[in-house]
């Protein structure tokens, strides 16, 4: 049986050359890049490049480019360091309520410590309502965190606009870029980012090494105590070979991106096209347009995602219910239920994400399957039963 993965929005593979390019930073090329000998010297030239990769990916400096343990650290770092940088201004900070538990959790805990946090709505497809952030930002706003594409439903919000709102009233704007990088182009400067976090197991890196960008001249209140790593401001000896793939793989990322988005996208299409032609009572969630190239999720009327996700599983499909951090839990997805769908058809949703190394006929495998399992949970289904005796 082939195993079909379509669950990237989660964690991609390491691909070969981003393998290759860490490899030698394990055994030979092992010196701490704090070391001013010559082992030393050799691996902060590879810290220096890898910086550099990750600047070019998004038009920033090597200079505002940090590296972190991952894309969580990357955003409570920014939330909790912008937030405490400014307390002399204020202590009210603006989010939306579909952003991912590593932003939404950080807020709690800010609020819990006496900070003030406005969560902005979303319209059906999951944009945050325009209006609703220009009327929630007051003089004691510091700062305004969106992110810049949904990791469960794909939507990608108005970035640039949302910078612009944020600096005209001299608010700071950090958006949680994790699932956009590779997918959505990135300037920082023309799109009036402030602070930016990225992972790499988003895109072909390893799990557990992440990046925030900071804007020159932005001050963050460390987040990690101790020597003088990353500038004094996130101590701990550098995690190299991660940080060498993270460089690698930002780096063919974003070079080959519209290659990659052509091909995604005409693979979610797919998806997309025949879910909803060939299976009744179901609807896509999100921006039918506005949305990252890879992300497809879907509810289906009167039955479980979880068991949608188990039948595919038998046949060797990867696939999720939205969010693998909150997957466990039982309620729905606060996204789903943000964008204001019933409890009912939030549960009986599932995403499938795809990325370059995805097919069509992989896409028409995984529909074939998914007809057969939504018709079997159906045919098991009381609350289809009911439904069908109701149209009689
Ligand atoms: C995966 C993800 C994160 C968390 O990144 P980790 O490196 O797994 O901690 C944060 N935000 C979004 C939108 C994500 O998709």
């Amino acid at each position: 049986m082939e195993k079909i993965y379509m669950d990237n929005a989660a964690t991609t593979r390491v691909t070969e050359p981003v393998l290759e390019a860490m490899l030698p930073y394990f055994c030979g090329t092992f010196g701490n890049p704090s070391s001013i000998h010559g082992f030393g010297r050799e691996a902060k030239k590879a810290l220096d490049n890898a910086r550099a990769q990750v600047a070019r990916a998004m038009n920033a400096e090597p200079a505002e480019i940090y590296f972190t343990g991952c894309g969580t650290e990357s955003d409570n770092w920014a939330v909790r360091g912008a937030a405490y940088a400014n307390i002399k201004k204020g202590k009210h900070l603006i989010t939306s309520q579909i952003e991912h538990h590593a932003l939404i959790n950080t807020c709690g805990q800010l609020e819990k410590e006496g900070f003030e946090v406005t969560y902005l709505p979303v319209d059906e497809f999951g944009r945050v309502d325009m209006d609703a952030l220009e009327k929630a930002i007051r003089p004691d706003t510091t700062l305004i965190s969106v992110m810049t594409a949904n990791n469960e439903v794909g939507t990608i919000q108005p970035i640039a606009e949302i910078g612009r709102i944020a600096h005209e009233h001299g608010v700071l704007f950090h958006t949680d870029a994790v699932q956009a990088i590779g997918s959505v182009k990135i300037d920082v400067k023309a799109m009036n980012i402030d602070m930016l976090s990225l992972s790499g197991h988003k895109f072909h890196a390893p799990k557990g090494v992440g990046a925030l960008y900071v804007r020159k001249g932005v001050r963050l209140q460390r987040l990690i105590y101790g020597g003088e790593q990353e500038r004094g401001q996130r101590a701990g000896t550098e995690n190299m070979a991660s940080i060498v793939g993270l460089g690698k793989a930002i780096e063919l990322a974003t070079e080959n991106i519209d290659a990659h988005n052509a091909q995604v996208s005409a693979v979610r299409d797919r998806l997309i096209d025949r879910i909803l032609a060939e299976i009744p009572y179901c609807r896509l969630n999100g921006h039918r347009t506005d949305r990252l190239p890879g992300n497809c999720n879907v509810s289906f009327q009167f039955i479980e995602g979880e068991s949608m996700l188990l039948g595919l599983d038998m046949q060797g499909i990867a696939a999720s219910t939205g969010s693998a951090c909150a997957s466990g839990s039982l309620d729905p997805s606060h996204v789903l239920l943000a964008m204001g769908l019933p409890h009912e058809i939030a549960h009986g949703s599932i995403r499938l994400s795809v990325n370059e190394e995805n097919t069509l006929e992989q896409a028409d495998k995984v529909v074939d399957a998914l007809k057969q399992v939504v018709d079997r949970l159906r045919g098991l289904s009381p609350l289809y039963d009911d439904f069908l005796a109701s149209q009689k």
